[in-house]
């Protein structure tokens, strides 16, 4: 009896799976929950993902740009309900400072602009080399950006003529969902196909490996921590991995200390340092050190820790084994101070300390308000510092200084996808800074920065003996 209740319920089962999928077919779309891209199998979703791409390869760019425009209006009218989304689901980061990465993400992210025609023409004819698309790109995202990811993966990727299916952070789900049902809205409102960019309903590593296995996806893309980039890159599939950092900022004595605490400060505090291109530590020469520190205490809202209160800190953000306390990530300093029995001021901005460089808040990457600053005799112990501390993420790095000789041997030194030079870290987002935003920095396999071009592949096309006029 009970076999054969089990047995009709499978087939019932089965038999609703089935009408599914065919009334998908049907209305090409399959989204569940009503939310369109969104589906409960991980190999659905690549094939409507696949589907829209069949669609969008053969569109032109202006078409492509049209979908584009519509993905950065709707994300300017929802940014401030995705930012709010965003700090509630997963506790890290503050809405303000999510709006304004948002607006940047919708406002700068390249789209088909970035997608260029090398030309040589000649004797012997015109080549061309043209950048076309992979296919679908799957891409896993972090849950410290988690909605900034989507937006500016499926922007860059979209100009480049493929779809993406992502496989986001478990705890970032509810927004990444929210966030690609808005993408294909979109795409639709713009006369595009639905389902440019898919997700799971339930995405956990078993979806993400089959993502990482599926014959038809060329493309991998990983953001987030060394565990998954490395997992990209044993994928036997060309990846691209965007890992951690720890980055250093490097104060010596011919800087202006005042700018340079308020640039370090303001970097660091950003989304409650969540950003992996945040200032994590700050290495400062002995003789501005004093000076420095009286900067971020007097005029920037930071509380300087006794080492009793560092002891508290490292038991409390740090687990035994080692891992981040998740509960502490992206949380802002007042919050983290209550959790260890301080009750500071409520416009306490940023926990600063005097440290070791191997002190476990300095050496380890936090993504929280927690500045150790590391005192050193002079520049070149400060670059000997900065390179240990950096780990050889080669990520990214930044330094306050007005000799440029000094600049350059400290570029040349730290070797990082990221330098920013005399302004707070966000700079190199194109935020006060010039050039265009991305939350996928390619720190390990170096594409660096990376926007529409980084996700195609070259072509060349030759003409042989015709079509040179000169
Ligand atoms: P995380 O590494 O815990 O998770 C990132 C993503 O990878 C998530 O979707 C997670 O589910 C998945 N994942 C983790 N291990 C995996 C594995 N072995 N196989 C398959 N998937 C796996 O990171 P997070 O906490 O979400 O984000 C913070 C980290 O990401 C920091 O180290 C930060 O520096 C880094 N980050 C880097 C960039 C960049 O552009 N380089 C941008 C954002 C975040």
């Amino acid at each position: 009896m009970i076999q054969k209740a089990g047995t009709d319920d499978m087939n019932e089962k089965l038999v609703q799976e089935i009408v599914r999928r065919v009334m998908a077919d049907i209305n090409d779309e399959g989204g569940a929950d009503g939310m369109h891209g969104v589906f409960s199998d991980m190999n659905d979703a690549i094939e409507h993902a696949l589907k829209a791409q069949e669609k969008v390869r053969v569109m032109t760019l202006d078409q492509r740009e049209k979908i584009i425009s519509a993905i950065r209006r709707k994300t300017n009218e929802n940014v401030e309900t995705i930012a709010r989304m965003g700090v509630e689901e997963t506790g890290m980061g503050n809405v303000g400072d999510k709006i304004l990465k948002h607006k940047l993400t919708a406002d700068k992210t390249p789209g088909t602009e970035d997608i260029t025609t090398t030309a040589w023409s000649g004797d012997r004819g015109l080549t061309l080399v043209e950048m076309g698309p992979f296919g679908v790109i799957g891409a896993i995202t972090p849950a410290t950006n988690p909605s900034e990811t989507v937006i500016c993966n499926s922007i860059g990727m979209i100009a480049g003529g493929n779809t993406v299916v992502f496989n986001p952070h478990p705890n970032a789900k509810k927004t990444t969902i929210y966030t690609i049902n808005m993408i294909n809205e979109a795409s639709l409102e713009a006369g595009g196909p639905d389902n440019i960019a898919c997700t799971v309903q339930e995405p956990t590593m078993e979806t993400s490996a089959i993502m990482m296995k599926h014959p038809k996806i060329p493309l991998l893309v990983a953001t987030g921590g060394p565990g998954v980039v490395t997992a990209v890159l044993s994928s036997g599939k060309r990846a691209i991995g965007a890992g951690a950092g720890n980055p250093p900022a490097l104060v010596d004595e011919t800087a202006d200390i005042e700018k340079a605490a308020r640039d370090i400060i303001n970097g660091c505090t950003f989304d409650n340092n969540l950003p992996c291109i945040a200032e994590k530590e700050v290495v400062a020469v002995d003789a501005i050190f004093d000076e420095l520190m009286r900067h971020f205490e007097e005029e920037n809202g930071c509380y300087r820790a006794s080492r009793e209160i560092q002891d508290k800190l490292i038991a409390t953000v740090i687990t035994p084994k080692g891992a981040l306390n998740r509960k502490c990530v992206g949380r802002d300093a007042k919050t983290l101070l209550k959790m260890v029995g301080v009750d500071a001021p409520a416009d306490t901005r940023c926990i600063i300390f005097e440290g070791e460089k191997e002190h476990p808040l300095i050496a380890t990457e936090l993504m929280m308000p927690i500045l150790g600053v590391v005192r050193v005799k002079d520049f070149r112990e400060g670059v000997e510092t900065a390179v240990w501390l950096e780990h050889g993420n080669r990520h990214s790095a930044h330094i306050h200084s007005k000799n440029v000789d000094r600049i350059t041997e400290y570029a040349r030194a730290l070797d990082t996808a990221i330098l920013v030079k005399n302004g707070p870290s966000y700079a190199a987002l194109g935020f006060g800074g010039e050039g265009y935003p991305t939350f996928t920095i390619a720190s390990r396999t170096g594409e660096g920065l990376t926007s529409a071009s980084t996700f195609t592949k070259r072509r060349r096309c030759v003409m042989t003996d015709s079509l040179c006029i000169r």
